[in-house]
Formats: C-alpha cells, structure tokens, sequence
C-alpha cells in the first residue's frame, strides 16, 4: 500500500495566481515520486481551476475537498455537496477537522451525516478525530464495507499548527487504539483471514506539524498509512522534500493483499 500524503491548503493561499504558482511547483517536484499517492485539498473555489490543469487518468495528485454538506442539492446558503466535489474531480473529502468543529460547531452527528453523504458520491472521507469518542460517534451506524472506505486522520489539536507535534510513540498508541475500536466487531470471526482483512484495509494517518524531518518518524517507528499535513504544505520545497521522505524510507512493498492472494477466501 502506497503511503497516502494529504495536503490541507485550509484558507491558503489568498488568489488564485498563488495557488495555481504553489500548485504547479509541486506538481513539478513530485513528478517522479511514484511511491506515495499525493491528495491535494485546496480551497473549494480554487478546485476547478487546478483540476483542469492536470492530466488524467495517470497524473500522480487526487484532489480532496476540505468539507462537505450533507445532502446533495437544495436551500443550503453557503454549502457545497459530495457530488459536486465529485463532479469537480475530487476523490476524498476531509471531514470533522478540529477547526471545523472548533469555529463552525460542527458536532459528531453533523459529522457522521457528512460521511454517510459522502461515501454515496464515492468520495473517500478522511475523518479527523483526537479521541476514541469522535470516531465512535463519527462512526456511527455505518456498515463493515462502509467503515472500510475510510481514512481516519489522527489529529490531537495541540500539534495542529503548533509546531509542536505529538511523540512518534504516543501517536502509535492512539493509533493501535483506533483500530481495535474500528475492527472490534470482527473480533467475533472465527476466520483469521477476516480479521487480517480488517486490519490491513483500515488507512490511519497521522496530522499536526508534520514536517520533512519528522514524516518517516510517523511512517516508520509508528506504522501510520499516511500523513495529513497543513502548514507545510503551502511551502512547496518543504513539502516536496517530505514527499520524497517519506517514499525512500517506505519504497512500496509489493506484497499483495490477501484478497488478490487468494480470492477464493472471500
Ligand atoms: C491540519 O490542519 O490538518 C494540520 C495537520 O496542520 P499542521 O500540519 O499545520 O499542524
């Protein structure tokens, strides 16, 4: 599995012509990094823009949104829907973000409707949580193959934006917390193969002040999937640098999953 790197523009940069400059040198830097799929999350109204920019279908950027609503058209002033996200290119959604939660007061239950809703315009939600209790009730209700689809970004809110990161060691722990919270009704199966499926298709990344020094920290010592980063991706070198970091500490493992290795198990 490819280490995923998501980058998180927020409300940045402030034109349009310093997005698409910022956009364009990393598209150029991280041209032959084939190792890392690179999710670029810039502002909704910079989307299109980019998007167009970009050739399909074997470019090496997704596009994510940085949120949604939850329905998908009507009377709701401000908004944007998952199936525009979708229809603008977009293949993952960042959702339940700390800010978001801490400025808009988005709450669980908004949160949990914002996944279903994307999950039906196949978009990828990436849900930020810092607590076992977010992602329970972020969670709610969604199916096994639901709950697959997943990203979960582990973002403890004193890293975010901080510069000061949470220890390698101690991100591990949440980390091995959430997924035994997300794989635990599995843990009824007699089958070991259903339990190793579970565990190897649960993505968790980890976000807050990420940066080209401590990225593999994250990877290598604390087996995160992926990095959810803000601050430095705006700097193209720097975040250019951690792409390249990050793929020669973790040079793909072609090590298939059990579910190409032997089909007939599910
Ligand atoms: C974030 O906002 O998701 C984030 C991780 O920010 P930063 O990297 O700046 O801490």
């Amino acid at each position: 599995m490819k280490p995923l790197i998501v980058a998180n523009w927020k409300m940045n940069p402030a034109t349009l012509a310093e997005a698409k400059r910022l956009f364009d040198s990393i598209k150029r830097g991280i041209k032959n990094v084939k190792n890392a799929e690179i999710v670029i999350c810039p502002p909704f109204v910079y989307l299109s823009a980019l998007e167009s920019e970009i050739m399909r279908p074997s470019f090496a950027i997704s596009f994510g949104g940085q949120s949604c609503f939850w329905e998908e058209k009507g009377a709701f002033t401000g908004e944007v829907s998952p199936k525009m996200l979708k229809d603008l290119g977009c293949d993952y959604v960042i959702l339940g973000h700390s800010e978001r939660r801490k400025y808009l007061k988005e709450t669980d239950e908004m949160i949990n409707k914002k996944i279903k809703a994307a999950l039906k315009s196949d978009l990828t939600p990436i849900l930020c949580i810092e607590n076992i209790s977010q992602l329970k009730k972020g969670t709610k209700d969604l199916l096994r193959k639901e709950q697959k689809k997943l990203i979960i970004a582990y973002e403890p809110v004193f890293a975010i934006g901080t510069g000061k990161p949470c220890i390698p060691e101690k991100a591990k722990e949440m980390k091995t917390a959430i997924k035994k919270i997300i794989g635990e009704e599995d843990k009824s199966s007699s089958s070991p193969f259903v339990a190793a499926r579970v565990n190897e298709d649960i993505s968790i990344i980890y976000g807050g002040s990420v940066n080209s020094q401590n990225a593999t920290d994250y990877i290598k010592m604390a087996g995160f999937q992926g990095l959810l980063v803000g601050g430095a991706s705006l700097d193209s070198e720097e975040f250019i640098k951690l792409a390249k970091n990050v793929t020669r500490a973790c040079p793909v493992v072609e090590l298939r999953s059990l579910r190409d290795c032997a089909p007939k198990l599910f």
